[in-house]
């Protein structure tokens, strides 16, 4: 047994801990947990707990059902909800095959694959999320519009108001549970909250968002309202990005930095974000994976002056431009040594371990290859005409969930990133997906078709 594991067993016994979840996320970005007695936990930590795959949203075909989570001890943490004694922990599992090789259908081993490979080539790749959700004071599931838990605006700062007190608390506990907090404030839309984690190494960072949207849904309970991670709940309000500060570094030293380069930036960070550009489309359903995903970045009423709604709709990267899909933000002169670039594109219903294999895989190709940067655009991309648009070589990202999973269904890169088993249940399920909501004659169509036909 090693420390980690020690220190774990020591910790339930120090703090009469008698529940423990092995948490774990499905292909869909949906996270599951199973709750182990602490008695059973030494065997889990050897062997892992058996589990039937085939409930699990792409996890296994029917026939080859059993697989094993085995529980990572660095990610031990008590659940501040469940403190008091006796309480409650979890840890973050990986998914194992009967044979003890890692599970092809585990979403964590599909950016875990990537990261090693970004070692082996020298590299750690860090991520910072900015992420905004919405507390709303239900959840209507009939299809009637939900009402935001309250009416506030870009920063306000109003006593009174649920999203204040609210995240004072979820600060709090995310904090108590080893995860730092940067930045909070209220975002755009009544009701929506935004929440900036610390930059952490990319697994860390996915562990700690599906920590995160769980805890949200939590303290926002406790508060009688609910939150959601739905890209764009609301036709006239802006939706719900997942914005992601993206850095490479080698050792110590940030990779895409380097002095007096064009915005600081090096060779390595401008063939990153080349990388970034051209594999954009064809990697944005794993990025925008829902139908609802592109309601919020096609741009048209979420744009509307003063809305903050910033979400960007056409591939190409800007100096502290919000309409680009990728922004290199401005040089802080403190800071020097430090470059990284911002994607735009991620929303917040987004399964995170795949999300950033993706983005890190097209990046990396973009190194290896070393792709030339294109010229980034100054404008503001929205407010040019599409012949303008064209002239510059800018292209939009796709318009819905059914192009880009053409654009996913014919990338090598999202094939061999995903791996062939992730790779096809998720094009199967997002096809499903996509005829579902097509064949769906919407409010729309009744409230202006019937009256004039
Ligand atoms: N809510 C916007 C989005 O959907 C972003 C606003 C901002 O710049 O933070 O991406
Ligand atoms: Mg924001
Ligand atoms: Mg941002």
């Amino acid at each position: 047994m090693d420390k980690q594991q020690e220190f774990v067993l020591r910790t339930l016994e120090e703090r009469d801990i008698r529940f423990v979840r092995l948490w774990f996320t499905d292909v869909l970005g949906y996270l599951k947990s199973v709750a182990v007695a602490p008695a059973e936990l030494e065997q889990a930590f050897d062997e892992g707990i058996g589990f039937d795959g085939s409930a699990i949203e792409g996890f296994a075909r029917v026939y080859e059902s059993d697989m094993i989570a085995k529980p990572d001890p660095g990610t031990f943490q008590i659940l501040p909800w469940r403190a008091e004694a006796p309480g409650t922990a979890r840890m973050f599992c990986d998914i194992l095959m009967p044979d003890g090789s890692p599970s092809y259908a585990d979403p964590r081993y599909v950016l875990k694959r990537i990261l090693a490979k970004t070692s082996d080539l020298g590299f750690t790749f860090y991520t910072h999320p900015e992420i905004e959700f919405f507390l709303l004071k239900d959840k209507p599931v009939d299809g009637t519009r939900p009402v935001p838990a309250d009416s506030s605006g870009y920063f306000d700062h109003t006593p009174q108001n649920v999203g204040m007190d609210f995240r004072r608390q979820a600060i709090t506990m995310l904090e108590s549970m080893g995860i730092s907090v940067e930045f909070s404030h209220h975002e755009g839309a009544p009701g929506q909250q935004e929440i900036d984690l610390r930059y952490a190494d990319a697994l860390s960072t996915a562990d700690n968002i599906m920590t995160f949207r769980l805890v949200m849904k939590q303290v926002a309970l406790e508060q009688g309202v609910q939150a959601t991670f739905m890209p764009k709940p609301f036709s006239e309000y802006p939706g719900s990005g997942m914005h992601t500060h993206l850095s490479l570094f080698e050792g110590d030293r940030n990779a895409f930095y380097e002095s007096g380069s064009e915005y600081q930036l090096s060779k390595v960070g401008r063939s990153f974000i080349a990388g970034l550009l051209r594999h954009a489309a064809e990697i944005s359903a794993v990025t925008n994976q829902w139908v609802n995903s592109y309601k919020r970045i096609w741009g048209g009423s979420s744009r509307t002056a003063g809305s903050g709604g910033e979400a960007p709709s056409y591939i190409c990267w800007g100096h502290n431009n919000r309409s680009a899909l990728i922004r290199v933000p401005m040089y802080k002169p403190g800071k020097t040594g430090s470059a990284r670039v911002e994607v735009r594109s991620i929303d917040s219903g987004a399964n995170p371990y795949l999300t950033y294999a993706v983005l890190l895989a097209a990046g990396l190709k973009g190194v290896e290859e070393g792709y030339e940067l294109p010229a980034g655009a100054d404008d503001d991309v929205w407010a040019l005409s599409d012949a303008e648009r064209r002239a510059m070589g800018i292209e939009p990202l796709p318009q819905n969930l059914g192009e880009a999973i053409e654009l996913m269904e014919r990338s090598e890169l999202v094939a061999a990133t995903l791996g062939e088993h992730v790779f096809d249940f998720f094009l199967r399920n997002k096809k499903q997906e996509w005829e579902e909501y097509r064949s769906e004659v919407t409010a729309f169509e009744l409230r202006k078709m019937l009256p004039v036909l």
